[in-house]
């Protein structure tokens, strides 16, 4: 079964052919941060507008990068949310024309769901149920997967989501955006123990996660420091906030996994790719006598081929969209 799978849900417009759902053949990312850079975060109206700019000439490049045909797929696979309205309808509007012109069927994939899919790229033993712990620019979820397209959500952040406090943390340092690779890239040349941040608890529901507590804190840091005319060390800086939130992350992943007695863990989305989690969850994953899966970096943050794998298992189970097909931009998980 070959799926052409389509995103552009944010930033990046995408598209991917996958072979029997866990096999990519071709992964053509088009990525717009450098134009979106000098205006510190992404900007919807021109992130649609290089969508569909870019849409046509990143499919075309999919398929011939796989050596195929549009005729020779079994269905097209397009995320149609969360994400914003604009950017997403050109990756829906694209699906649908494709399809509709090729007779083939449709399938409408959740992004988050894409994310955590891309774990059973690099792992084919990798089956549900597992835990996940989904960590993106949008989302903190701690969730079982149940089977595929089937989560349930343990845990959830009260306010910012743990890629947003990155982002956000740099900016406020002024390392620029996307944050959360340059915060890993300084961290590594700082002590995480330099300054000791807040590991902030949420006292309804312990895998619920918390970090614009962590966020002022940080942003304390820094103004008491101009206030004293002293320099920030941004090393230091950018290694002991990772570490609080690397701490919490880990902290409540290996919880849940004891509690509910799951002995697979995986990580997944943006942050995923972030090498202080990779290594703190690798370390306590292997105490804990659990095994650990993430995803290649360029897995971890929004492409194709983890929609490709998505749209593979909901087509298998006979999902099909209709050619009303519609942008969600707050879609929730679990929801179709
Ligand atoms: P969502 O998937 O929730 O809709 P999104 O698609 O914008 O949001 P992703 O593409 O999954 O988010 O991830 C982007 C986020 O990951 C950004 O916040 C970015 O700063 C963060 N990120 C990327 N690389 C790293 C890294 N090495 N360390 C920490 N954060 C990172
Ligand atoms: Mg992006
Ligand atoms: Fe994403």
């Amino acid at each position: 079964v070959y799926i052409l799978a389509i995103e552009s849900s944010c930033d990046e417009t995408a598209a991917a052919v996958v072979k029997n759902g866990r096999e990519v053949l071709s992964n053509i990312i088009s990525s717009q941060i450098a134009l979106h850079t000098i205006y510190g975060g992404v900007v919807p109206e021109i992130a649609s507008r290089k969508h569909i700019e870019k849409i046509n000439q990143v499919v075309e490049a999919a398929l011939s990068e796989a050596g195929m045909t549009m005729e020779e797929m079994d269905a097209v696979g397009v995320t149609y949310g969360p994400g914003l309205v604009g950017a997403l309808l050109v990756g829906v509007a694209e699906a649908k024309a494709i399809a509709y012109a090729a007779k083939k069927p449709l399938v409408g994939v959740h992004h988050i769901e894409g994310h955590v899919s891309a774990n059973f790229i690099e792992h084919p033993e990798l089956e549900p149920p597992f835990m996940c712990l989904i960590v993106s620019g949008g989302h903190t979820h701690l969730v079982v997967v149940k089977d595929y397209g089937e989560f349930e959500i343990l845990g959830r952040t009260r306010d910012d989501a743990a890629g947003e406090a990155f982002d956000k943390v740099a900016r406020a340092v002024g390392l620029g955006y996307p944050g959360g690779p340059k915060i890993d890239k300084a961290a590594k040349e700082g002590n995480p123990q330099a300054i000791r941040f807040p590991r902030a608890k949420v006292e309804a529901n312990v895998y619920d996660f918390s970090f614009s507590g962590l966020k002022s804190a940080v942003l304390n840091h820094i103004n008491h420091a101009k206030m004293m005319g002293e320099e920030i060390n941004v090393p230091d800086l950018a290694a002991s906030f990772q570490n609080a939130v690397v701490d919490v992350l880990v902290s409540h992943t290996i919880a849940a996994a004891k509690e509910y007695g799951f002995h697979k863990v995986a990580i997944a989305g943006g942050v995923a790719s972030n090498s202080a989690l990779r290594e703190g969850m690798k370390k306590a994953c292997s105490k804990a006598g659990i095994d650990f899966y993430y995803p290649s970096p360029i897995y971890c943050t929004d492409n194709a081929a983890m929609i490709g794998v998505a749209a593979y298992y909901e087509y298998m189970g006979g999902a099909r969209a209709g050619w009303d097909l519609n942008a969600v931009p707050n879609l929730k998980l679990g929801e179709r």
